[in-house]
This record gives structure tokens, C-alpha cells and sequence, in this order.
């Protein structure tokens, strides 16, 4: 679980001491896995209006691709693709923070033109704005050789969003702190996901609100936040039976409680014969773990046909992280 973008084997082939620097004429495109937390345990509020979190995310096999070019002007970007119309192309955007905070580091202009080819759903709980943040970070490195160590692009991700260095990671990692601290995890074997996108996106900070009013509302005091131990043996042993019963996010009851039809949508694929039901972060995206890809057929089709789903995505999991193609 390397950032592999960081190798100088990755870049295109500019001669040997060039190591992933382009020449001045070409474009490097970065291609990042969107993201499920496969646990995702919430502490108490804190002082800062955070929550310490305890999650195991994983990355799967759908992906943006941020293409970086170079140019004499200032920096500007495009999109195209999964949601294009919700993604904003100004200083909001998380790549073009992201191609700002490496410039700045880095103390040169961010003369840059990105494009983002978006597979991941906008607003949908699988940390897509995240992945471009960390594609931009890998394809402006890569574009201007800026020479930043990994550990360097790792601060800067996580000066970004929590989301942000894990993407750069993939594969399957304990996250802590607010989620930005990553450790790997043993996980063997592959896993076959079904994700159902809604037909609107939810609000993160909404959804984490709804948690501590829920909380609240019910006298509840949040525990510190940990990982089941079967969910960690379920990866080692590569158990997708088990992995399935491990599945746990504590924002489920906030989201649904926001969104009432995310019930319908987790009932019709786990009708259909999925072994495992959960959802992708904040939501709305709904992931399914199927035993095998029949089974994984058999629930996207169920999943079609509902009411409550705008588009359905298969993918395995693990996927790798940013990395340039
Ligand atoms: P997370 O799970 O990390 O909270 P998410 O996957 O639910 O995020 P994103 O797709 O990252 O949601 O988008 C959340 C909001 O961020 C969007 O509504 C959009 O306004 C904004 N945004 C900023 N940059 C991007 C980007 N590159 N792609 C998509 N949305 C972006």
C-alpha cells in the first residue's frame, strides 16, 4: 500500500535522471479509487466541532481521473462525467485547493489546466471530492517534479480533508484522529461490491449533525470510538461471509433518519442475496458485498429496479490508490 505516483517508475519516460516529470508539452492524468468505510465508529463532539472516528476504509474499484497540463496562464479547471453539473470548477473545488496548497509549498505559480473525468458520485458519501484532491496532488507533483517526499504530499492531504490521505494509499487502511491518520490492515483476497446511488446527494457536516441531535435526543453518551476485532479477521482470512456480518457504520441511523427511502434501497439488496448491506461513509450511496459476481449480478439487477436508486456500480475492492497511468 504505497502511494504509487511517488515512484519514479510511474511517470512517463522522460530519460533516466527525469525521473516522473513530463516534458514541458505534455499532460499527466492520475487515476484515484473512490472509497467505503467498511467500519466507521464515531466519537463524542469535540471541543473543535470534529468527532474522533475509528473507520476501516477500502477502496474500490471506481475511479475519477485528474488530468493536469501544463500552461502560461493561470490555473483553471474542467469536468466531465458522474455528476458534472454539482462539481464546482472555482477555489472550492478540492483539486484546484489542492493544485493551490502544492504551488504555494512548493513556491511556484500554480500555472496549471485540470480536467476531472468523474466515475465516483458527487456528494455521495464515497469521498469523491477527496479523490480529486489527492489526484490533483499526485498529477501536479508528478507535472512540475516538485521533488516533496511522500510523507510531505501525505501533511499536505491531510491539510485537505480527512478523506484525502487515504486516497492517496488505496487499498484497505485503519483510519484514526478525524479519519487522516492511516495504518494498513492485512486483508486478503478480493471482494465484490454493488453500490446503488440515490437520486440526490446528502451533506456530510448534515449528516454528522443529525448523528449528535439523534444522540442527544436520546440521552445517549458516545463511546470512544473502536474496530470490532471480526471485521479485522474477517479481512485477514479474506471472508467475505464474515466481512459481511462485520460491516458497521454509526452514521446508518442519522442518514436514514434524513433520508427514509436509503432503508428501502439496503432492504432490496440484501433481498436480492447480499451478504453484507451498508452505507458508502455519510451516504447516500448504498454498497452491497456480494459472495461471488453471480450473486453481485443478481443484486445490481434487483437493485435496478428500485424506486429508490438512480444508478447502480459494480467494483472490487481492494483498489489501488493514486496513481499515474
Ligand atoms: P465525503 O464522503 O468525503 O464527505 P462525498 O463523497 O459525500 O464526500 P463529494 O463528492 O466529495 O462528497 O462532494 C461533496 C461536496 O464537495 C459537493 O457537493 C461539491 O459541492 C464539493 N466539491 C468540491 N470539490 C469537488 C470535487 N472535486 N468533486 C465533487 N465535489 C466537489
Amino acid at each position: 500500500m504505497t502511494a504509487a505516483a511517488l515512484g519514479p517508475d510511474d511517470g512517463p519516460d522522460d530519460g533516466p535522471d527525469e525521473g516522473p516529470r513530463p516534458g514541458a508539452d505534455e499532460s499527466v492524468t492520475v487515476r484515484v479509487p473512490a472509497k467505503v468505510n467498511l467500519a466507521l465508529s464515531v466519537g463524542p463532539l469535540r471541543s473543535d466541532g470534529y468527532h474522533d472516528l475509528a473507520t476501516v476504509f477500502h477502496a474500490v474499484g471506481l475511479f475519477d481521473e485528474v488530468t493536469a497540463a501544463p500552461t502560461d496562464g493561470t490555473l483553471a479547471l474542467t469536468c466531465e462525467g458522474e455528476g458534472q453539473v454539482d462539481v464546482p470548477l472555482d477555489a472550492t473545488n478540492l483539486a484546484w485547493r489542492a493544485a493551490e496548497l502544492l504551488a504555494r509549498t512548493a513556491g511556484r505559480s500554480p500555472a496549471v489546466r485540470l480536467h476531472l473525468t468523474k466515475g465516483i458520485p458527487v456528494a455521495g458519501g464515497m469521498a469523491g471530492g477527496s479523490a480529486d484532491a489527492a489526484g490533483a496532488l499526485v498529477a501536479c507533483d508528478a507535472l512540475w517534479g516538485t521533488g516533496l517526499s511522500r510523507d510531505d504530499l501525505h501533511a499536505l492531504a491531510a491539510q485537505l480533508g480527512s478523506d484525502v490521505p487515504f486516497a492517496l494509499y488505496g487499498g484497505t487502511a485503519m483510519g484514526t484522529g478525524r479519519g487522516e491518520q492511516i495504518t494498513p490492515v492485512l486483508a486478503r483476497g478480493e471482494f465484490h461490491w454493488v453500490f446503488a446511488f440515490a437520486h440526490e446527494g446528502l451533506s456530510t457536516p448534515a449528516v454528522f449533525r443529525e448523528l449528535d441531535r439523534l444522540r442527544e435526543d436520546a440521552g445517549e453518551q458516545a463511546a470512544a470510538p473502536g474496530v470490532d476485532e471480526e471485521l479485522l479477521r474477517a479481512l485477514r482470512a479474506g471472508d467475505s461471509t464474515l466481512l459481511g456480518a462485520a460491516l458497521r457504520n454509526d452514521l446508518t441511523r442519522p442518514a436514514t433518519s434524513l433520508r427514509p427511502d436509503l432503508r428501502a434501497t439496503l432492504q432490496a439488496g440484501q433481498d436480492a442475496g447480499a451478504i453484507g448491506t451498508l452505507l458508502s461513509g455519510s451516504g447516500p450511496t448504498c454498497a452491497f458485498l456480494a459472495a461471488d459476481a453471480v450473486v453481485a449480478a443478481r443484486v445490481a439487477a434487483a437493485l435496478e429496479a428500485a424506486p429508490s436508486v438512480r444508478a447502480v456500480r459494480r467494483a472490487l475492492g481492494p483498489a489501488a490508490g493514486a496513481h499515474v497511468l
